[in-house]
């Protein structure tokens, strides 16, 4: 099973039908997850925190949108087993649990694109630091999952700046975000972790292109989660673009 890292986009992705065949595409295209293991930039909680484990309403962790988006459903099973998985593999102290916690936009709406039935079993995990060279190691201590046949996914943005956004979505991408998602996608395909590990001083615009490195972190647990260097990688997203937060989408292995 490949680990993948997909720029997950707002609620009102949905309504982008370009975009939502993409991703359902890249799903379809995909070995069949036995389950889905997901970690968001919406969640942060240290140590490693996993949601529910059973079906519970999602986190709708967005704000002043129409009220349909607040209506929308995804109950996909829990993912007991995988959970416990978890825990074999980060040891049970550096685990805890949040059993009430369903899953935030970064999880579901993707997944409603990829897996529309919602019949795959989905664990959500926290990420517990922004560090890069620990969400790498966490990434690998994850990795024996993918033999499981569970899909690790990253849940992010390549770039992610919201102060300069336009949000009628007319703007071009300015140089910083573009020079910022090539330098990653160079250094993705070369499998070059070191410079990955060092994105926020070697990277060109790192400072315009991520504010915040939440949306970035998920990307460093999918290439931990991979074996980089060594397999094959994709960009298959060409769907929506926005200015200021690019849409490449990566699959390893
Ligand atoms: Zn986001």
């Amino acid at each position: 099973m490949p680990s993948i890292f997909l720029a997950h986009g707002s609620p009102m992705l949905l309504d982008d039908g370009h975009w939502v065949r993409e991703l359902h595409t890249w799903a379809g295209n995909l070995p069949r997850p036995t389950a889905v293991l997901m970690l968001s930039a919406h969640w942060e909680d240290r140590p490693v925190t996993l949601g529910a484990t059973e079906a519970v309403p999602l986190v709708y962790d967005f704000y002043g949108f129409p009220a349909k988006y607040y209506d929308v459903r995804y109950p996909a099973p829990g993912a007991p087993a995988l959970a416990a998985s978890v825990r074999g593999l980060l040891g049970g102290d550096a685990v805890a649990d949040a059993p009430d916690r369903g899953l935030d936009h970064g999880a579901y709406v993707p997944l409603k694109a990829m897996y529309p039935d919602a019949d795959i079993p989905v664990l959500q995990a926290s990420l517990p630091t922004l560090d890069p060279a620990a969400l790498y190691d966490l990434g690998r201590q994850l990795r024996p999952l993918r033999d499981e046949g569970v899909l690790i996914v990253g849940s992010g943005f390549i770039t992610h700046n919201l102060r300069v956004l336009d949000w009628h979505g007319v703007a071009p991408t300015p140089a910083w975000a573009s020079e910022f998602d090539q330098w990653t996608a160079e250094a993705v395909a070369r499998g070059d972790i070191d410079a990955l590990l060092d994105y926020r001083e070697r990277a060109p615009g790192v400072r315009m292109a991520l504010p915040t490195h939440e949306h970035f972190a998920p990307l460093l647990v999918t290439m931990g989660a991979a074996e980089a260097g060594t397999e094959p990688v994709s960009f298959p997203i060409t769907g929506f673009a926005m200015s200021t937060m690019t849409k490449r989408s990566v699959q390893i292995g």
